[in-house]
């Protein structure tokens, strides 16, 4: 997205220091795939850490981190250093369980080698934490819980930290996801990242012996691995006052969803009823991959695989099953359906099929994919190199001092929503929900928006901004996820 007028975009990066020619240098780091309200942090080995601590594709930001005296970054658990190391190590392990079932180096959608991580903005209270493309970073913060009075840090959540790499690594791979208007993308960036805190908890030894006490390796059956960041979920239902999450956890994979059309949808829903904004949509998508695991790990454990064993070899391949789906996946807005279909395809091109029928399967129980448009295996999969943009002006009923803005939609012509007039009907529509939602934010003809003005007053980047262009009024995606 062009905002010209955010600083950061100008400010000059410093050089990076040259490769050290020496062997592979490794560094022990406190690490935490879950937060402090489920397990204290243990410790886990990152490999090629430059002072900073920095390695080449991270950049610890905000407070420099010193180690120890034995050169580790080991702390005690309540020790702000300790969150810091947490939010660093977590960052770096999930680019690397990522790129590994991937095959290949995922590359920013920003031009820098490094993400940073600013593992607290203490200068900022908040319960959140976010991606942002404008500055190349994951930010995290931190606020006191209004009931424990404990300070809770999302940069201390290894789920959190993963959830906000997953954005990372998605928008790396598919930027036009971060300038499309729908509930089923947005939805889909969300899951992406749920789903990346949830299988790097299936490679944690301490994660899943805790599991097992759960559940005896049931999946279906929520436990540490099914409910998402525990403490910041507590955190905000606390702050509330409600019980709005449904439990200790900022969202449960372990659910009911079905589909529904956003657009008939309120904005939020609740334990039981799906809403259209972006994570709480995403609940649909992560309880129907969440059943995959859960299916796939009954299947191993049936064949005589011990839960322990079994779930953690269900991740390995739930990783290279979400690997497999993005390399295959369009390049612009789409919807579940689309995104489901491919979802089959990808596994018959790039795994054999071995799970297409359960997908196929899970997907439809979901309502998302529908029994009579199973697509044959012999399809061939078009996927167009790169998306154009539809342009839609804002004319009609509802768009009050938005009236006349030009907004634009990203489209894989291999995954078409209908003619570019339903794609400019679907966008109105969209573009009036966020409207009503007070996602879009107005600016003046000139005014000098900066990174920190994307956030509304409770601390939720807006979903568009309006960017002026020769006195015609634009709405851009905000490419800041949180
Ligand atoms: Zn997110």
């Amino acid at each position: 997205m062009q905002l010209p007028s955010i600083r950061s975009f100008n400010a000059a990066s410093p050089a990076l220091p040259a490769p050290k020619p020496e062997a592979a240098k490794e560094v022990e780091f406190s690490y935490n795939s879950q937060d402090r309200l489920v397990m204290n942090p243990g410790t886990t080995v990152l490999k090629d850490v430059e002072a900073g601590p920095r390695t080449e594709r991270m950049a610890m930001k905000g407070t420099p981190l010193q180690p120890n005296e034995d050169g580790n970054y080991v702390f005690e658990a309540q020790d702000p250093r300790s969150t810091s190391a947490v939010a660093f190590s977590a960052a770096q392990k999930t680019l690397e369980t990522f790129e590994s079932a991937l095959g290949s180096k995922v590359d920013w959608a920003f031009r820098r080698p490094q993400l940073g991580v600013y593992p607290n903005h203490a200068d900022r209270p908040m319960l959140n934490a976010y991606y942002s493309r404008n500055d190349g970073s994951i930010n995290f913060f931190s606020q006191k819980d209004a009931v424990t009075g404990t300070l809770i840090q999302s940069g201390s959540s290894g789920e959190v930290v993963s959830h906000e790499v997953g954005h990372a690594i998605l928008d790396g791979l598919r930027p036009g996801y971060l300038a499309a208007w729908n509930s089923d993308t947005g939805g889909f960036h969300e899951s992406f990242a749920d789903s990346m805190a949830i299988l790097m908890g299936t490679q944690d030894d301490r994660v899943l012996d805790k599991v097992v006490a759960q559940n005896g390796g049931d999946l279906s059956k929520p436990s540490i691995l099914s409910g998402v960041a525990e403490e910041l979920g507590r955190g905000i239902n606390n702050a509330s006052g409600t019980n709005r999450t449904g439990g200790d956890y900022l969202r449960q994979a372990v659910n009911k969803f079905k589909w529904a059309d956003p657009r008939t949808l309120p904005e939020r829903g609740g334990p039981d009823q799906l809403g259209h904004e972006a994570h709480d949509f995403s609940r649909l998508w992560t309880g129907a991959f969440y059943d995959v695991m859960t299916r796939i790990n009954q299947e191993k454990m049936d064949a005589g695989v011990a839960p322990r064993e079994s779930i953690k070899q269900t991740g390995e391949e739930c990783i290279k099953l979400m690997a497999n789906l993005v390399r295959e996946a369009p390049k612009g807005q789409f919807t579940y359906r689309q995104m489901a279909e491919i979802f089959v395809k990808s596994d018959e091109k790039h795994n054999g099929g071995q799970r297409a029928g359960l997908i196929r399967e899970i997907f439809t129980e979901r309502g998302i994919l529908s029994p009579n448009l199973y697509a044959s295996a012999e399809d061939a999969v078009p996927v167009s190199e790169n998306f154009r943009m539809v342009q839609t002006t804002l004319r009609g009923d509802g768009f009050g001092q938005f009236e006349g803005a030009v907004v634009k939609t990203p489209v894989d012509e291999a995954f078409p929503l209908g003619k570019d007039v339903e794609t400019e009907k679907r966008t109105r529509e969209d573009i009036k929900r966020l409207i009503d939602a007070g996602r879009i934010l107005m600016t003046d003809p000139g005014q000098r928006v900066e990174t920190k003005d994307l956030f509304d007053a409770q601390g939720r980047p807006y979903v568009g901004v309006v960017t002026w262009e020769n006195g015609r009024m634009n709405i851009e995606r905000v490419p800041i996820i949180a």
